[in-house]
């Protein structure tokens, strides 16, 4: 299958998003922040990030969901510094800091990518990108010219501006989406952003429409869809019940599903008593069996998915 944005850029359409992405950025409104900055100055908003994308790390990854790693590992791309801003994230110190890290032309986003494909990267795989989706597609051009030819994933919060989604279909083969909270309140408190799961509801309905439920290849490798990750908090943070049934609502029964327990205290969590709890396995084993009975087809494994896989990738790498 020809991943979708070979077929916007030989139609033309491509050189028309990168110049419509052009003009958001002079005015800042890529995302829901719409801190209205010129980014095309080098100015910066919430974000930190101005002109350019900057990037904290790219690789190759064993640690994701089975079918985006595959055998050769998903080629991902760590953008620094989020639109978002989780008081617990996982990765504060790429992602809150002041620190300036790597920015990148886009003929050097092209290369990285190229490299990531060179080293037998399955997909590509742009995490955290909602803050610099603009400047994703603007390499693209090159690496097409230069023989990219695999899956594109958005991997993200959700926390995307519609206009910024629609611009996105017919570049985007893979959306990996994010469920974080359900309650404006807690949102607000954990992200400053009160706005989140409007925000998050419609643009997952849109991800949805664009790419539908996920395709897998004969050997079990995405090739197009959504999925969905939804992180299990303490004290149901997250409103988990209500996620799953938005998703069943909605119809969604054949997206990939990634029900996660590996919250564990980060970044400013500590000033958060209700932060600093785990989740058990029983907690996660009853979430995942009412998405069973929920209907859900493509429900992942979990913790025991990671040890196999990190098992398969340590003895490739002996033998
Ligand atoms: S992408 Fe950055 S500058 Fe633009 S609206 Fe969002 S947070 Fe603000």
């Amino acid at each position: 299958m020809e991943p979708v944005y070979i077929k916007t850029y030989k139609s033309g359409e491509l050189q028309k998003k990168i110049a419509r992405f052009k003009q958001i950025l002079s005015n800042c409104t890529l995302c829901p922040r719409n801190c209205r900055v010129r980014r095309t100055e080098n100015k910066s908003g919430v974000c930190k990030t101005g002109r350019l994308a900057q990037v904290a790390s790219f690789d190759l990854h064993f640690g994701e969901e089975s079918p985006l790693v595959g055998h050769g590992g998903s080629g991902t791309i760590f953008f620094a510094h989020c639109n978002l801003g989780c008081v617990f994230c996982q990765n504060y110190s790429i992602s809150q800091t002041d620190t300036r890290f790597q920015e990148v032309y886009p003929n050097q986003l092209a290369f990285i990518m190229l490299e990531l494909q060179k080293k037998g990267a399955e997909n590509i795989n742009f995490v955290t990108p909602s803050h610099v989706a603009a400047q994703i597609v603007e390499a693209l051009p090159e690496a097409i010219e230069q023989g990219l030819d695999l899956p594109l994933v958005y991997n993200t919060s959700s926390y995307d501006a519609l206009n910024t989604l629609k611009l996105l279909d017919g570049v985007i083969d893979i959306y990996l989406a994010d469920t974080k909270f359900i309650s404006p309140g807690h949102s607000q408190k954990y992200a400053h952003a009160t706005d989140y799961p409007e925000v998050a509801m419609q643009a997952i309905q849109e991800m949805y429409a664009q790419v539908g439920g996920i395709v897998l290849d004969e050997q079990g490798r995405v090739r197009k869809g959504l999925m969905i990750r939804h992180l299990l908090m303490p004290e149901d943070i997250a409103g988990t019940e209500e996620w799953l049934d938005f998703l069943h609502q909605q119809g969604m029964h054949d997206v990939y599903l990634n029900i996660m327990d590996q919250y564990h205290p980060a970044g400013q969590a500590d000033e958060f008593p209700e932060l600093m709890n785990r989740i058990s396995y029983t907690q996660w084993e009853r979430v995942v069996n009412m998405a069973r009975k929920m209907g859900f087809k493509y429900i992942d494994e979990g913790s025991s998915r990671i040890f196999k896989q990190s098992l398969r990738h340590f003895a490739a790498k002996l033998f």
